[in-house]
């Protein structure tokens, strides 16, 4: 870690949370997690951490003494409807790509602890129908990692004509698998037939993402359904008629499956690239998009646009030891200095 973070980091560890809710006001901030689960995933570990069921449950004992935790309509009601609603130190709990463990895990607790959340969702993975690139590569590296030495020596011997660099060791291997982009979806289906992977098999078997069913029932239960494009592709690398399609079509089907008026939009990966005058046109022209969701912490930026502090790494955190207050001050520290240079994205 570099020095000056380090330094932040111990200055930040002695200061209290509240002084820098007090600073950086938001209408709300967005904690946002992508998995909870007691067992490693094939589709998150090898690339992302993720909390067990008890971690997590820590955080939701943290946020409930250090926050009013809202729900999604009362945020909308107040930033889009211009209702002043919401409570001081408002917090929204959401939770990125729609693992089943939304419905399994997280559900549950939430429901135990009376915490309103979003879930947002990748489109073309519901009902287990895709697998977005980045759980492709990890499923690779999953997979690459539990070879024996005899499994690999055949892999790497295949390797010569994908990628002759990668050949030489199990590090070089995994370092170009983890480096193969959306572009790279013929390569990703090469590798899976030399390690004899069948994706569609995977996902019949192992169900790792939330049916139709499953989503209703959140909806019954008065969770609210947003939209987390339609095939979690890196927004960097496309132009903005591509970027407005995965919006626009991904906000119609879980409008159409939940019966909203309006869906809001978490951006896949971040939506540091993006345009906030071109997002303006995009929610002027659709009105089912709903308010956006980023992933960098608090900085300043417009109200439509949530700022998300993602939370989903484990250090520090224990059962009944929450690490929040870590991840939470980090993301007001840059809010604060956003704050106080004014810089606000075009
Ligand atoms: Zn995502």
């Amino acid at each position: 870690m570099p020095l000056r973070e380090i330094a932040r980091d111990a200055i930040l560890s002695w200061t209290p949370l509240a002084p820098l809710q007090a600073m950086v006001k938001r209408d709300v901030v967005g904690v946002n997690y992508h998995l909870v689960s007691a067992e490693p995933s094939p589709l998150v570990s090898p690339l992302f951490s993720f909390k067990t069921p008890a971690q997590f449950e820590s955080d939701l004992h943290f946020l409930k003494s250090h926050y009013s935790m809202v729900g999604y309509a009362d945020t909308a009601a107040q930033i889009l409807g211009g209702r002043s609603i919401l409570p001081s130190r408002a917090a929204l709990l959401t939770f990125d790509d729609g693992f089943a463990e939304c419905h399994t895990t997280v559900r549950p607790l939430l429901l135990k602890h009376k915490i309103p959340a979003v879930f947002f969702v990748i489109t073309d993975a519901l009902n287990n129908r895709f697998l977005p690139y980045r759980n492709r590569v990890a499923l690779c590296l999953d997979r690459l990692r539990r070879a024996t030495d005899d499994e690999f020596g055949g892999f790497a011997s295949e390797l010569k004509a994908l990628a002759p660099q990668a050949r030489s060791s199990r590090e070089a291997a995994e370092k170009w698998v983890r480096s193969l982009t959306n572009r790279d979806t013929a390569v990703l289906d090469a590798i899976f037939r030399l390690l004899n992977i069948d994706p569609q098999a995977f996902l019949t078997v192992r169900k790792p993402f939330l049916s139709t069913d499953q989503i209703l029932e959140l909806v019954r239960d008065g969770f609210t359904i947003g939209a987390h494009s339609v095939t979690h592709t890196d927004f960097s690398l496309l132009d903005e008629p591509a970027i407005e399609r995965e919006i626009v079509e991904s906000c119609a089907v879980v409008c159409a499956l939940t019966g909203a008026s309006h869906a809001p939009f978490a951006f896949p990966f971040n939506g540091n690239s993006l345009k906030r005058l071109f997002l303006a046109d995009v929610r002027k022209r659709n009105p089912h998009v709903g308010l956006y969701f980023d992933n960098c912490g608090f900085p300043l930026d417009h109200e439509w646009v949530v700022g998300r502090m993602t939370c989903d790494l484990p250090g520090g955190c224990s059962a009944g030891h929450s690490n929040l207050g870590r991840w939470l001050k980090r993301a007001y520290a840059r809010g604060l200095v956003s704050q106080i240079t004014r810089k606000q994205r075009p």
